[in-house]
């Protein structure tokens, strides 16, 4: 399956699961952890307490509670510190342990916001490679979304996309 790239809000979508880019304290922030707490409603937050926080990299779920999405995978990426601090990892691990972890509890749906490319800074071309790097791994087992908010991130999406089908990958 095809990666699929959306421009819109994420807490509309009707996927399985989508994936939250929360802070360590799960507990809510801006962006679009602030827009997936304000659709799912308070119940999530309630939720979120008992999960203990999450370190940068790793994922943990709950339900979507309000929100169309059966699940909310919240995952904690890197803050942009100049690209020396091991972010490239970090991010790919997070969009990686979310795959694994929506695998785990059933999902053949996901959406991704493009994670750390807010608040957190993440330069917004590169994030979208290291995306698409792991997504690619597993089209054959889920059906993938990108959601982005920015038409500018779309485009990274879309070059990155157009140039992996000319490559013949
Ligand atoms: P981070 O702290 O990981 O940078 P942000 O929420 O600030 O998280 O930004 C991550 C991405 O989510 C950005 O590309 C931002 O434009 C996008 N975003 C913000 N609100 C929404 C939303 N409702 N749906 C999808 N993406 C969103």
């Amino acid at each position: 399956m095809a990666i699929q790239l959306h421009l819109g809000d994420i807490t509309e979508l009707n996927v399985d699961a989508i994936v939250n880019a929360a802070n360590p304290t799960l507990l809510g922030g801006g962006g679009v952890d602030g827009a997936i707490h304000r659709a799912a409603g308070p119940e999530l937050k309630a939720f979120c307490r008992t999960l203990g926080g999450c370190a940068t990299g790793q994922a943990k779920h709950s339900p979507g509670f309000a929100l169309p999405a059966r699940w909310v995978i919240h995952t904690v990426g890197p803050i942009w510190q100049g690209g020396d601090q091991n972010e490239a990892r970090q991010l790919a691990h997070c969009y990686q342990n979310s795959l694994v972890l929506a695998e785990e509890i059933g999902a053949n749906s996901i959406a991704f916001p493009c994670i750390s490319t807010g608040i957190y800074g993440y330069p917004a071309d590169r994030a979208a490679r290291i995306a698409l790097d792991v997504m690619q791994a597993w089209t054959a087992r889920m059906q993938l979304t990108v959601c982005c908010f920015r038409e500018s991130d779309l485009s990274h999406y879309r070059a990155r996309l157009a140039d992996g089908r000319r490559a013949g990958q």
